[in-house]
């Protein structure tokens, strides 16, 4: 009796290593990123996710700016135009603009260790480089403007929500400017090219666009590519993306008068105070 039972118990370990080395063995499904017409998020292929901006978010900073892409969240604030540290930075006929592009370690999955690295540099180079059209750095000689983004939670799409939220914090601390700057994505899933991707979108699809738009200069500040696309694949990802932009760039402007018609409205009700 007591044999049978052992042999039963040999059998189920036995069943359970053959399962366990199937599953390992098994090749696994690659993730299905459009199911019935519809992004595995529920949008159509060309829908943002849902966007939130707001300006003047931060007390300390001469401006500031926060911006939600779906679950990609950015902080920016901008000091200056002020003296410039190293000095010997200091440009006689303008001002230097610097922008530091940065994530946070509880930004992503795995702990992303604080500090600079390779990624942090480039984008930081190329949102310098997206905004500087824009400013009108002339008018700000032998002065810094610094703009620092933190990616508070990361889930793709952080260099142009960064982009976005450091041009609305330019604006914010009064800098003059010729235009905002809008950013936004374009990639392409399961064969099909979309907006804004998302996480599982970037990490799963086969390219990713990023694109900046100065819509009134009718500019691009800022084109990238990761993947491969094919000629009319990628016109198709940059209209997308552009239109994007311009959508986004309504909420940029939308952001910044709801800042300032509260203020107004502020110093019209204390001129109404101290008149009474
Ligand atoms: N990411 C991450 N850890 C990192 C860097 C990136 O998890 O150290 C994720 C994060 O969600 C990011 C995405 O990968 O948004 C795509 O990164 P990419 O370099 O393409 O830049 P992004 O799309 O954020 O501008």
């Amino acid at each position: 009796m007591a044999k049978k039972t052992i042999k039963a118990k040999e059998e189920i370990i036995t069943d359970d290593l053959v399962d366990t080395k199937e599953k390992e063995t098994a090749p696994e499904e690659p993730l299905k990123l459009i199911v019935n017409g519809k992004r595995l998020d529920g949008r159509g292929f060309n829908d943002l996710r849902p966007i939130k901006i707001e300006a003047g978010v931060l007390e300390r900073a001469d401006g500031s700016a926060y911006v939600e892409f779906g679950d990609t969240h950015a902080l920016a604030a901008v000091y200056g135009p002020r003296e410039l540290h190293p000095r010997h930075l200091t440009e006689p006929q303008q001002a230097v603009l610097r922008v530091r592009y940065d994530m946070i370690p509880f930004s992503v999955g795995d702990r992303k260790r604080p500090g600079p690295d390779r990624r942090s540099i480039e984008i930081s180079k190329v949102t310098r480089e997206a905004l500087e059209p824009v400013v009108f750095l002339k008018h700000y000689p032998k002065t810094g403007i610094d703009v620092f983004i933190e990616i508070v939670q990361a889930d793709a799409g952080t260099r142009v929500a960064g982009i976005t939220a450091a041009s609305v914090a330019l604006a914010d601390a009064g800098i003059e400017m010729s235009d905002l700057v809008a950013a936004c994505s374009a990639g392409k899933v399961d064969g099909e090219i979309v907006v804004d991707v998302n996480g599982a979108e970037d990490n799963n699809g086969e390219a990713d666009v990023p694109v900046a738009l100065s819509p009134k200069n009718n500019r691009i500040t800022l084109l990238q590519m990761d993947g491969q696309l094919t000629e009319k694949e990628f016109d198709k990802a940059l209209n997308y993306a552009v239109e994007g932009c311009k959508k986004i760039y309504q909420m940029q402007k939308d952001a910044l008068k709801r800042k300032y018609s509260v203020l107004t409205e502020g110093l019209l009700e204390n001129n109404n105070k101290g008149s009474e």
